[in-house]
């Protein structure tokens, strides 16, 4: 068994897209072990995002990442990094397969709807960005 952090970002989250997209996530197999709406602040999503500091995008999308409510959660199942990854789609939603949540319901390469961790070492680092022992549950 594997955990990996899931985001809802912002424009997914304004569209009303989190019933949906957590459909998806359940779907493939997935299973919820916490979850949470909040908003980011700028200081937040720039901790959060720290790895892309000096990518020209990091300005805008800490910008974007903390303009309304994510929805944030820990899944949990077997492989669950690499399922989840191939669940949400090329980055780019132009490059996205079929049935993925980037293809269905991304708007651009920036406000493309979920996030999830790319390794077991940012799984690690970002499930406790967000949460705590007592809020996972089993
Ligand atoms: P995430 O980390 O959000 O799951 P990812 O791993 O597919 O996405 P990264 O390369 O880690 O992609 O980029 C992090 C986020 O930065 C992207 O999801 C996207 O919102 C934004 N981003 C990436 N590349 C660009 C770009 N060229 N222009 C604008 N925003 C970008
Ligand atoms: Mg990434």
């Amino acid at each position: 068994m594997e955990r990996t952090l899931s985001i809802i970002k912002p424009d997914a989250v304004e569209r009303n897209l989190s019933g949906a997209i957590l459909a998806m996530i359940q779907e493939a197999g997935l299973t919820v072990k916490a979850m949470k709406m909040i908003q980011l602040s700028k200081k937040q999503a720039e901790g959060f995002y720290a790895v892309h500091k000096e990518r020209p995008f990091f300005d805008s999308l800490t910008e974007f990442m903390c303009s309304g409510p994510v929805v944030v959660s820990i899944l949990e199942g077997d492989d669950a990094i690499a399922k989840y990854r191939a669940l949400m789609g090329a980055t780019n939603p132009a490059n996205a397969e079929e049935g993925t949540i980037r293809k269905k319901y991304a708007l651009d390469i920036e406000k493309n709807s979920v996030h999830g961790s790319d390794a077991p070492e940012t799984a690690a680092f970002e499930t406790k960005y967000f949460f705590n022992d007592l809020e996972i549950v089993g």
